[in-house]
């Protein structure tokens, strides 16, 4: 069986970042990635917000990322999905769908994905008028008219972000109230450009080369009609990609985020957490970059046990 110092699960921002410093601090680290290295930054047609670059694709990004990370002498292995945990032992077990390896200390990385609406159109137009975050996206929208689906805390959010963006936002929410906090409610009900249409549902996304229209399914008059909107941001939940790392015995909170300390630990002792996957309440590449580095270098401390490093 293959020996590591430390064995990363997912190849995102997290995960690649843990790995440069894990890599430059001395570990013997391997990275498994289900997909392509990159992880979802791969996704976003365009990243404004990450220093350093004014604008880049998120598939340049993501590729960036991961050149640098394997210059370092990380070895990762892609099309490989971590199965199962065995995480009780100093020597970890990690199970994958080709091969069992064994390792002193394990980040999980695997990010989180989004719930969808599952409506026709919806998969088509992804990156080209249907987004699933707001702070990425919105500025790509920059006085246009937009559409936000749900009636949560992230819809609320999303909407009052956009409303100071775009020209008009149309809210879609398929109850008569929101479920969001109320003063987030008050809020976006205060802002003049935008317009919530309660009781309703998306049906589907149209368009040509990007969205240009939504049929709306109004279930009070029980009639659908066609919307135009140039954008539509889908807000109706996330999830983590937590399920191995739960059956293995790693604390997650009500909503199956895995829970962390300020040094990315989790409850397991040489087990860290990083990026999308944890109950950190901001989910952008800037702070799964940061997140990742915390917890490689506590795994460093972990192993090397240096002379400056206090216990506790
Ligand atoms: C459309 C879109 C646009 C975005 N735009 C921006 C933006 O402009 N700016 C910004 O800062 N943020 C943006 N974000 C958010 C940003 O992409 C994420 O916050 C960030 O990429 C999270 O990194 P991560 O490493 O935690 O997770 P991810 O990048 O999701 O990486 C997790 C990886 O783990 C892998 N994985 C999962 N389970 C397993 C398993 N069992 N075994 C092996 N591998 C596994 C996955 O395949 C994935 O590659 C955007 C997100 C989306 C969806």
């Amino acid at each position: 069986m293959e020996n590591w110092d430390l064995v990363i699960m997912g190849g995102g921002a997290a995960g690649l970042s843990a790995g440069i410093y894990a890599a430059r601090s001395g570990l013997k680290t391997l990275i498994i990635e289900e997909k392509m290295s990159g992880g979802t930054t791969a996704d976003a047609p365009t990243v404004e917000n990450y220093p350093g670059f004014n604008r880049i694709s998120g598939a340049d990004l993501a590729e960036k990322m991961s050149t640098h990370c394997r210059k370092t002498g990380v070895t990762i292995n892609e099309i490989e999905t971590v199965t199962g945990l065995d995480l009780k032992l100093d020597r970890k077990i990690v199970r994958t769908t080709q091969t069992e390896y064994e390792t002193k200390t394990v980040l999980v990385a695997t990010g989180s994905h989004y719930r969808e609406l599952g409506v026709p159109g919806e998969k088509e137009f992804r990156g080209r008028g249907v987004s699933y975050c707001g702070v990425c996206d919105g500025p790509l929208f920059k006085g246009k008219r937009v559409l936000v689906v749900g009636g949560g805390n992230s819809a609320a959010i999303t909407t009052l972000y956009l409303s100071g963006i775009v020209s008009e936002v149309i809210v879609v929410h398929r109850r008569d109230t929101f479920r969001c906090e109320e003063t987030l409610a008050k809020d976006v009900q205060s802002k003049p450009n935008v317009q919530v249409v309660w009781n309703a549902k998306i049906k589907e996304i149209k368009g040509e080369k990007s969205v240009n229209k939504v049929v709306l399914f109004d279930a009070k008059i029980d009639t659908a009609r066609e919307v135009p909107v140039d954008a539509v941001f889908v807000q109706v939940g996330e999830a983590p990609n937590s399920q191995v790392a739960k059956d293995s015995g790693i604390e997650v909170n009500e909503e199956d985020y895995i829970k962390i300390d300020i040094f990315q630990r989790t409850n397991m002792q040489g087990v860290y957490a990083a990026g999308d996957v944890t109950n950190h309440p901001v989910k952008q590449i800037g702070t799964a970059v940061g997140q990742g580095i915390t917890a490689a270098l506590e795994a460093y401390s972990f192993i090397r046990r240096p002379y400056y490093r206090k216990e506790g």
